[in-house]
């Protein structure tokens, strides 16, 4: 008979680093502490950028030794860090289980915005998305979150006293639905505001979403910070087509949604931003821009436009000038403050809708577009033959 001896398992270490406020404190009450010491441990990691126990000079040596034995500040690997002639700089993350995530930094005069990932990959596949077309592997967790912003306001010694302050917003765009993940996004969110850690304003930080209703129906029980749609339809029948998630949370109910949860917030002039991004013949044309002024005359707004970013998988085209001129106009005229965002990072692949990182995909959808591609190419090939 073969004798099994007991292997005595090690309790798995605490990853301080995408602990909120709240849970930190209950962290230091769960090993007999006092509950201030959060705000010490907070204020090193995220306001001083100091990951090392041993140089948190107030804290006593016993409970740095004792932290080190329970707790780690353990963060994802940067495999790339790439800067465009722009000024943009992007950031190649990698997380545990071999996928990538990508983060980008958009400098614009005083102004530094962080595009944050959510998400390894996406599981909502809208249709004009590079992300969507890598799948889904798995949501981050909150210290994967703000690990994005941890390592790009290191990466501009902004972390330390009297750092520069380049990030300035932080936006989470990038890849993945944030509303799916719903508690990690909150909890970064806190920490990315919080005066003891990067102190950005909630007029600083916004959370963008194609319209996940029932998870933006509590949002404002968790956080003040600014919202923002991904719209890109004037109608449901449009938007069916570009965002999948519209056909079980139409425009009406997401808008609705949006609504109260702008009027709940206790500044009274804050506005949702729509964001639209025009497809060359598919949603640029001047009626696409009357209904949209129409279907918005209710609803706080300012409206960013998107032109698309062309990438392999896709067929959409990039809207031309002329019709990008004429649609802003139109909202102009409509009264709506209408900007047009414009392309940064080119040269790096970081522009908008362009973060594909590298996704391990458990949904297969990856492999079915890439068979998609291949059997369309083919089909070319033997037609041109
Ligand atoms: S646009 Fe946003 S929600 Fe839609 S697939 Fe891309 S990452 Fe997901």
């Amino acid at each position: 008979m073969v004798e099994v001896q007991e292997v005595a398992s090690v309790p798995a270490k605490t990853n301080l680093l995408g602990l909120s406020q709240s849970k930190m404190e209950a962290f230091f009450e769960s090993i007999g502490e006092k509950r201030f010491r959060a705000q010490q441990v907070l204020k090193w990691i995220h306001q001083l950028g100091v990951v090392d126990f041993d140089e948190m000079t107030n804290i006593s040596k016993d409970l740095r030794n004792k932290l080190k034995d329970v707790a780690e500040i353990r963060f994802p690997e940067v495999m790339k860090q790439l800067d465009s002639v722009d000024g943009t700089r992007k950031f190649l993350i990698k997380v545990e289980g071999g996928s990538a995530v990508e983060t980008v930094f958009i400098p614009d005069g005083e102004r530094g915005t962080l595009c944050v990932s959510s998400q390894i990959g996406c599981s909502l596949d809208c249709s004009f998305c590079a992300t969507g077309k890598q799948g889904f592997n798995r949501d981050l967790t909150a210290a994967e979150i703000i690990a994005q912003v941890w390592i790009a306001a290191k990466s501009f010694g902004q972390l330390g006293v009297n750092g520069p302050r380049k990030v300035t917003n932080v936006v989470l765009m990038g890849m993945g639905e944030p509303l799916l993940n719903f508690d990690n996004v909150v909890d970064a969110m806190s920490l990315m505001m919080h005066d003891n850690c990067y102190g950005i304003s909630k007029r600083r930080v916004t959370l963008s979403t194609s319209g996940v209703v029932p998870a933006l129906d509590r949002l404002g029980e968790y956080t003040d910070a600014c919202l923002a749609i991904s719209l890109h339809a004037p109608n449901d029948a449009l938007r069916n087509e570009l965002v999948p998630i519209n056909k079980k949370y139409p425009i009406a109910m997401l808008l609705d949604s949006a609504k109260r949860y702008i009027e709940q917030l206790p500044d009274t002039h804050r506005k949702i931003t729509i964001e639209y991004t025009l497809i060359d013949h598919v949603n640029d044309r001047p009626e696409h821009a009357h209904e949209l002024a129409e279907l918005l005359r209710d609803v706080p707004v300012k409206i960013n436009l998107i032109p698309f970013n062309p990438f392999s998988q896709s067929d959409y085209k990039r809207v031309s000038n002329n019709a990008l001129r004429r649609f802003q106009t139109i909202l102009i005229e409509s009264g709506y403050v209408t900007t047009v965002r414009t392309t940064r990072g080119d040269d790096i692949d970081a522009a908008c809708g362009q973060l594909a990182g590298s996704v391990n995909d458990l949904t297969r959808r990856a492999e079915r577009y890439r068979r998609q591609m291949a059997q369309q190419e083919e089909a070319v090939r033997i037609v041109g033959n």
